[in-house]
């Protein structure tokens, strides 16, 4: 199979139109049997659910060329499973897990000329999502729903180096305690961007949320759940019903715990022990691990040992174990390579 001429390692995190897709429409109660599709447009009525009420929810993945030249997604088990998860609390249809998984399957292998080569530090990210696309105007779930996955090739995280995060702890709130914080919604996302925006006007990369009942605790970034190790090795993470179930953030504990024989603790973190940690990192699929260099309670710096030019070496030992595992370098658990071909 003949690759797209792209240069790869200069690629960002950028929507690059690929040539397949995969679409699939419920309707009557019922699935369709789902396509792949060249379109890339979606066409739905002005008053559909997910324009007039936010009703949709996403996944997030990637898909890698590994050192032997196969191509293979990561856990894509998880996704499907948190995906039902999300669809359940919004009230939507739940699209099976074992359909999502061929989804992704189908439409990474439709479009295996825009998986980046070994090497390149690109990847192909995944973007399966669903939404509600009849007309809704009284409030209420939508009657028919749309699941659709896409793929676009996106550049190495920290091409041109690791530089370690300088964050803020926000005065914004990111969840409520019985809220969404749990599930992959838009909704989400749509009231974090004015923090965001905020934190880089401030000059802050991103925003450490804490508790929105006692805001005494951590809890995680827009977009990426907290690591901590403390000075004895210890790595810890924060425990809330209210943060997103990162499925990197589970694999780096598992890591740490069978491959690096540290001790995990998932557990409430105080903001008030954050400055006795040793290293912090934040976790999600973008970048396996960013580590952060220094995190800003209102003037008060926090300034962890390993400095703003490197990742500190236990979250280093981490990020390498888990992307040699995802490149097929290290030998990967039972079940958490799916091979596409
Ligand atoms: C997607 C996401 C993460 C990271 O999850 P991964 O499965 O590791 O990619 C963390 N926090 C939030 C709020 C997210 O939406």
């Amino acid at each position: 199979m003949e690759k797209k001429n792209i240069d790869w390692s200069n690629l960002g995190f950028g929507y690059i139109k690929t040539d397949y897709r995969y679409v699939s429409n419920y309707k009557d109660g019922s699935w369709d049997e789902g396509t792949l599709t060249t379109d890339d447009t979606v066409t739905i009525s002005e008053c559909a659910g997910v324009l007039q009420y936010a009703q949709t929810v996403f996944e997030g993945m990637k898909a890698y060329t590994t050192e032997d030249g196969h191509i293979v997604t990561f856990r894509p088990d998880l996704n499907a499973e948190r995906m039902v998860n999300s669809a359940k609390r919004l009230e939507m249809p739940v699209f099976p897990e074992d359909r999502f998984v061929q989804a992704v399957v189908d439409t990474v292998k439709a479009n295996a000329a825009f998986v980046p080569p070994y090497g390149s530090g690109a990847t192909l990210y995944i973007r399966p999502y669903m939404f509600g696309s009849n007309p809704v105007i009284g409030v209420k779930p939508a009657d028919e729903y749309q699941f659709r996955v896409f793929a676009t090739p996106v550049g190495p995280y920290f091409k041109g180096g690791v530089k370690p995060l300088t964050i803020r702890v926000s005065d914004f709130d990111r969840a409520a305690p019985h809220g969404t914080g749990h599930i992959k919604a838009g909704l989400n996302y749509a009231m974090s961007l004015h923090a965001i925006v905020d934190a880089h006007n401030q000059g802050f990369d991103e925003n450490m949320y804490l508790d929105a009942a006692t805001r005494t605790k951590v809890e995680e970034t827009g977009g990426a759940n907290f690591l901590f190790v403390t000075k004895d090795n210890t790595v810890v993470t924060p425990k809330s019903n209210s943060i997103l179930p990162s499925i990197t953030r589970r694999s780096l504990i598992y890591v740490a715990e069978h491959y690096l024989g540290l001790k995990v603790e998932e557990r409430e973190v105080l903001f008030e022990e954050v400055k006795d940690f040793a290293e912090c990192g934040l976790c999600g699929t973008a970048a396996v691990i960013s580590p952060v260099g220094k995190i800003v309670d209102h003037g008060n710096e926090i300034c962890f040992p390993a400095g703003m030019e490197k990742m500190g070496p236990i979250t280093q030992k981490l990020y390498d174990t888990l992307t040699g595992i995802q490149m097929g370098r290290i030998e990967a658990p039972e079940g958490w390579l799916k091979v596409i071909e």
